[in-house]
């Protein structure tokens, strides 16, 4: 059987830093347990834009439609800041996700016991706590027609989108968080406002009814995304998977991930339909952007983009062992004090460079 496909495209600023830190511990499991991956690396973002002129060639785009996975590091920096709208270097990331179309995000948020002082809450609302949320992406308010800013008829100006979602938008964002649901806790907690906006009430209904027709091993609760909000503040470790719409889980998404503290420990994916091996199409990436200003310093923490990778062998690769011996060994190098400057409290201490870090996870 062939090796499994993986996409690179590090991208700017600190991306191929971090992706380099990924590399090591791909060549550690092909060393130590003989797991191969067919590796093939491409440009995108700003990097693209000097090499083609564009933030995503044709043929990079192929090549994301043909492999099992791609992981992206970063894109953007101020370089890129006047260049027309057109070609600017996120608009290769929003290219890969429209025509992959990957319609479910998923952000964990997920507290590692040596960072739980490092939240904004207390340290015991914290500890422990793993939910994932998963955002429908590719419709709803951000998307609906009609939208703009037209005159209105008292000689002013109305400014207009639309909250638009069908059964079938519905339908398969809801299938991708029961089936994360039975691959975790078998639990899963739809959030919308159907008190007051009928896509909410059409949310509720076919969530519902894609967990009585396909799921109904999973336990379903709905809640009014206002409310989760709250929720989520006040005790996070209630939930497990959270599904919700475009503009809540923008929103409930940021909000939950800073429970856990720094954004260099955050991973995310993007994931699509069904793919012919039964695994969705799929794009990784860490949340945090290039951060052009620390770029190029080694001090850019790796971890978002390894946990990042481990979601790949999870959800891409079917090895969800190694995604566990990957994040255990996260958690060790975390408990042993290691840490990147972006992981030191006010108290100080010596930071590791990125190089350390990864060298450090390697070696656990
Ligand atoms: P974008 O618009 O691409 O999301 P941004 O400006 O919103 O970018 P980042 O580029 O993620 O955000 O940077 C925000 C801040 O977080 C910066 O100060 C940056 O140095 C810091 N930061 C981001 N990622 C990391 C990381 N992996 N390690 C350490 N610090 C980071
Ligand atoms: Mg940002």
């Amino acid at each position: 059987m062939a090796n499994p496909s993986l996409l690179i495209l590090a991208g700017d600023g600190i991306g191929p830093e971090v992706m380099a830190e990924v590399k090591k511990i791909i060549g550690w499991y092909g060393e130590k347990r003989a797991i191969r991956f067919d590796v093939s690396e491409d440009l995108v973002g700003g990097a693209a834009y000097d090499v083609h002129g564009v933030p995503l060639a044709d043929e990079t785009m192929a090549r994301a439609q043909a492999v099992d996975a791609v992981l992206l590091g970063a894109v953007g920096g101020p370089n890129y800041d006047v260049l027309d709208f057109s070609v600017k270097p996120e608009r290769g990331l929003l290219r890969l996700r429209k025509e992959m179309d990957l319609y479910a995000n998923l952000r964990p948020a997920q507290c590692f016991d040596a960072l739980a002082d490092f939240s904004s809450l207390k340290p015991e609302i914290v500890a422990g706590l793993d939910i994932m949320i998963v955002r429908e992406l590719t419709s709803g308010v951000y998307f609906g027609e009609p939208r703009g800013i037209f005159p209105d008829n008292e000689g002013g100006r109305v400014g207009i989108n639309t909250q638009r979602y069908t059964t079938e938008e519905i339908r398969r964002v809801a299938r991708s968080a029961f089936e994360l649901a039975r691959r975790r806790n078998n639990k899963v907690c739809s959030m919308e406002k159907a008190n007051v906006m009928e896509s909410g009430i059409l949310w509720r209904e076919e969530v519902q009814w894609v967990h009585d027709n396909e799921y109904p091993d999973v336990a379903l609760s709905h809640m009014y995304a206002d409310n989760g909000a709250m929720q989520l503040v006040r005790w996070p470790k209630q939930f497990d998977v959270i599904v919700t719409d475009n503009l809540f889980g923008d929103v409930l998404s940021d909000c939950a991930a800073m429970l856990t503290g720094s954004l260099g420990m955050l991973p995310s994916a993007s994931l699509g339909a069904p793919m012919a091996n039964g695994r969705p199409k799929a794009l990784y990436e860490p949340v945090h952007g290039s951060a052009p200003d620390i770029a190029g310093q080694g001090k850019a923490n790796p971890i978002a983009c390894i946990l990042s990778f481990a979601m790949a062998l999870r959800y891409s690769f079917d090895l969800g062992d190694e995604a566990a011996r990957l994040e255990k060994a996260v958690e060790k190098v975390l408990a042993d004090g290691v840490r990147t400057a972006d992981l030191m409290g006010p108290e100080g201490g010596t930071p590791v460079t990125t190089a350390e870090m990864g060298d450090a996870i390697v070696a656990a």
